[in-house]
């Protein structure tokens, strides 16, 4: 959603809010796009004292991919985003501020990019996922190893004897 904001930028203690709904599930990690259903975007931009200031918090519930063990499970994701907007930059080296487009942003653009660089860089369905057994398959957390033990032949003669 592009958000014009040219009927607050002159009115101190003005806002527009707004609630929708952003369709993330596109996004790509590795193969995996956790993003798939609806993200709830809700906030606002208030000129507080000539200064336009956003606020938004970004709320879904991902499907994700055990790094470890390669289970699918659910995990809340929750994001809040705050910046100034501005028309023009008065210091260039101050990259928090969002410049507008003719009086205007993208909302959608914006979610989007926070949602990637807020994204966990390693995904584990619990902390101390055991993963699976690279010889059986099985899944540690929930099985035992399946690996049959190789017996030493000569152990085995002695065995017998015994
Ligand atoms: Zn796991
Ligand atoms: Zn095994």
């Amino acid at each position: 959603m592009r958000l014009d904001v040219r009927g607050i930028i002159n009115t101190p203690g003005d806002g527009i809010e707004f609630n929708e709904e952003l369709d993330l599930s596109d996004v790509d990690f590795g193969g995996v796009y956790p993003a798939v259903r609806p993200v709830s975007v809700v906030g606002a931009v208030r000129n507080i004292a000539g200064m336009l200031r956003l606020t938004a918090d970004a709320d879904t519930t991902l499907s994700c991919v055990c790094d470890r063990c390669g289970t699918v499970f659910e995990k809340p994701f929750r994001l809040s985003l705050e910046r100034m907007l501005a028309e023009e930059l008065e210091d260039a080296e101050n990259d928090d501020i969002l410049l507008l487009d003719d009086g205007a942003f993208d909302l959608d653009e914006l979610v989007r990019e926070a949602f990637i660089l807020n994204m966990d860089t390693k995904t584990l369905c619990r902390e101390d996922c055991k993963g699976l057994c690279s010889g059986c398959g099985a899944n540690l957390n929930f099985e035992a190893c399946r690996c049959k033990k190789e017996i030493d032949p000569r152990w085995a003669a002695l065995q017998k004897l015994l």
